[in-house]
């Protein structure tokens, strides 16, 4: 099984990359940000819980994020792999990530962190907020997810690095050259 995480503060082109990576090695995707996303919008009870909390930019409590995106796992049987786009988001997810995989015999292959400066991810963000006009786009919401990126979420990367997994990519540049890097560092992880 290869299983990536791609990894990166919000407006880093974890979306848009995503998309190529399917296509190409043939994964499941799992975003849990779109994941949410739909509880809200069918109004689920999980939806109920977390639209506040989206609302304001604030990361969703672990123990939630994890049985959901476990049960998300499960959902897909057949996969030969999955991408985990915005999971994990703190150290306890990332273990909590171990630990199930390692219960089913799979692991992660490798971590794909995108490195982007924060001028260009606000650049970034406002041009989305044009075309999708997500509600946690606005400014001051922005803010505070770029806020918990840099408190909570940061701290994933040494994590992985210790397991030798992470591999850093100029997300700045071509759509296509970014992701001709990206599948470079996954080869070369198998
Ligand atoms: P995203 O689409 O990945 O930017 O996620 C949008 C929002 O969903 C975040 O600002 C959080 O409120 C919530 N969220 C998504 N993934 C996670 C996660 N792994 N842990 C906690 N909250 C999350």
């Amino acid at each position: 099984m290869l299983n990536i995480v791609i990894f990166g503060p919000p407006g880093a082109g974890k979306g848009t990359q995503s998309q190529n990576l399917i296509e190409k090695y043939k994964l499941a995707h799992i975003s849990t940000g779109d994941i949410f996303r739909a509880h809200i919008k069918n109004d689920t009870e999980l939806g109920k819980k977390v639209k506040e909390l989206l609302a304001n930019g604030v990361l969703v409590p672990d123990s939630v994020t994890i049985s959901m995106l476990e049960e998300e796992v499960k959902k897909n049987p057949q996969a030969q792999g999955f991408i985990f786009d915005g999971f994990p988001r703190t150290v306890p997810q990332a273990e909590a990530l171990d630990a199930f995989l390692k219960s089913i015999n799979t692991s992660i292959s490798v971590v794909v962190a995108l490195d982007v400066n924060e001028n260009e991810l606000k650049i970034r963000i406002a041009e989305r907020k044009k075309i999708e006009n997500r509600a946690d786009d606005a400014e001051d919401k922005l803010l505070k997810r770029i806020d918990e990126y840099f408190s909570k979420t940061i701290h994933v990367l040494p994590y992985y690095e210790s397991q030798s997994k992470l591999q850093k990519i100029n997300g700045i540049g071509k759509v296509e050259d970014i992701f001709s890097a990206i599948s470079k560092a996954i080869d070369n992880s198998k």
